[in-house]
């Protein structure tokens, strides 16, 4: 995580609060986190780091850290967070994370949240908002099977759904209240089209904006 430190505050002269934008999403598997990041990413031109794309990305490419990762992701267990933060690190040095940061399926656990909000801490750019997806657990369940059949997703079987969840409960949700406690999580409902949900998704950012 000190290196993930030494990138960010290698940005931050440019990381005024105005400029920088640096927001978490949240949401159980399959509550459209993918779909909603692309809209906001648009919107707010900033950066995006999905580390279930980069882990994706890696998998494909059979790299050492790929092939390791595919153990974990295959089973629907979260992937070590040493690996994840290596990944993480690694892309931030990216100039389009210069202007700001969407983070989307990191953290995942409370020890990856804290490792985040230290490096941020030491630019004294603190993470802007964390952005909760909260959608009905059925109906979750049915977009991702949905999404496994269009996409053949190997990581979506029903097995591993169920399990996928259980991880959700037992190590992200902890990072709600944390982000609660902060005084940055918003809770956006995920129901509905995903042009509703969007809607919601910018009054949360412009208020947050506003303040
Ligand atoms: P996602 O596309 O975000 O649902 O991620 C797919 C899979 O990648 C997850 O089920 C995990 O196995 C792994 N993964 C993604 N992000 C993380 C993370 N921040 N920490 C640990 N494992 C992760």
């Amino acid at each position: 995580m000190a290196a993930i430190s030494a990138t960010l505050e290698a940005t931050a002269g440019k990381a005024t609060s105005e400029a920088c934008m640096l927001i978490v999403f949240i949401g159980p598997p399959g509550a459209g986190k993918g779909t909603q990041a692309k809209r906001l990413l648009g919107y707010l031109g900033i950066g995006h780091l999905s580390t279930g794309d980069l882990l994706r990305e890696a998998k494909a490419a059979g790299t050492p850290l790929g092939k390791l990762a595919a153990q974990y992701m295959d089973h629907g267990r979260l992937v070590p967070d040493s690996l994840v933060l290596d990944l993480v690190d690694q892309k931030l040095r990216e100039s389009q994370f210069n202007k700001g940061c969407l983070f989307d399926g990191f953290p995942r656990t409370l020890a990856q949240g804290c490792s985040l909000d230290a490096s941020l801490a030491k630019r004294g750019t603190p993470l802007t908002l964390a952005l909760e997806l909260r959608a009905d657990e059925e109906e979750v369940v049915n977009r991702m099977l949905r999404r496994a059949a269009e996409e053949g997703r190997a990581d979506d079987t029903p097995q591993t759904i169920a399990h996928r969840f259980e991880v959700y409960h037992q190590q992200t949700e902890p990072l709600l209240d944390y982000y609660r406690f902060k005084g940055i999580l918003s809770v956006i409902d995920a129901m509905g089209t995903p042009d509703e949900v969007f809607e919601r998704i910018k009054i949360a950012v412009e208020k947050r904006r506003a303040k």
